[in-house]
């Protein structure tokens, strides 16, 4: 039986490929599989793989030879948003060229390759989360919206570590955008939008928050701030991209 269905399977899949050959999901050029970035689109991005922060992933440049438990001075300094911070790649005009349309225009076809991308980021990676939580999207944006775009990144990443999604324990208030605002501004912005409504679900646990870019990482601070006042043990983050500036 487990062959027949194999094989049925199998079937299954090179009729799909046959009708729907798989191909690039930001250029359209034929790939080996579904989901997969052509090689040229793949290349576009500054992927974060190399001397990394051991905290919260702030790439080092790349000819550093440094340890693999340095610090950048964020994170010496005790100041990191959160518990640990991983990040895809950075956020420039690639990575931009594929969030903008994945968070306005629907291409919901893109959350394959950036979670894949936010999942090997997080490779190796020392921690254990209990829980995997996408930053909340206010209730207005999300009607606008129709989607929060973190959900669709951070599914993929429960299942890797066979956890639970939580997206209603914690509720966002709806505030303007924070576009090209100072790191200050950002932080007095995001003060006081998240409410706990579920600290049952809070207490005790480990929490790993997922979101398409990191930007000052005000959010994630604030977040961490209302988790570890509701019980939180530790609150961990993945981005698919980071801005870097120069420390
Ligand atoms: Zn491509
Ligand atoms: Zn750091």
């Amino acid at each position: 039986m487990y062959t027949i269905g194999r094989a049925v399977r199998s079937a299954a899949n090179f009729l799909i490929d046959f009708l729907f050959p798989p191909t690039c999901p930001l250029c359209n050029a034929p790939v080996d599989m579904h989901g997969d970035l052509c090689i040229d689109c793949w290349t576009a991005f500054n992927w974060i793989d190399g001397p990394k922060c051991a905290k919260c992933g702030y790439p080092f440049p790349a000819h550093i030879d440094v340890s693999p438990t340095a610090l950048c001075p964020t994170c010496a300094a005790g100041e990191c948003a959160l518990d640990f911070i991983r990040s895809a790649c950075v956020y420039d005009d690639a990575s931009k060229a594929a969030m903008l349309p994945f968070k306005h225009a629907g291409k919901i076809k893109y959350s394959y390759f950036m979670a894949l991308a936010m999942i090997w980021a997080l490779h190796g990676a020392d921690i254990c989360p209990d829980i995997v939580m996408p930053v909340p999207l206010a209730r207005r944006r999300l009607r606008h919206r129709t989607y929060n775009q973190a959900t669709l990144l951070a599914r993929p990443i429960a299942r890797v570590y066979g956890v639970r999604m939580d997206v209603d324990s914690v509720h966002r208030k709806h505030r303007p955008d924070m576009g090209h605002k100072t790191p200050k501004q950002r932080a007095e912005n995001i003060r006081n939008v998240f409410t706990v409504v579920r600290p049952d679900r809070i207490r005790g646990r480990r929490i790993l928050l997922v979101d398409d870019v990191m930007t000052s990482g005000a959010t994630f601070r604030e977040l961490r701030r209302v988790l570890m006042r509701a019980g939180a043990t530790a609150v961990y983050g993945v981005s698919f991209c980071r801005v870097v500036r120069a420390v």
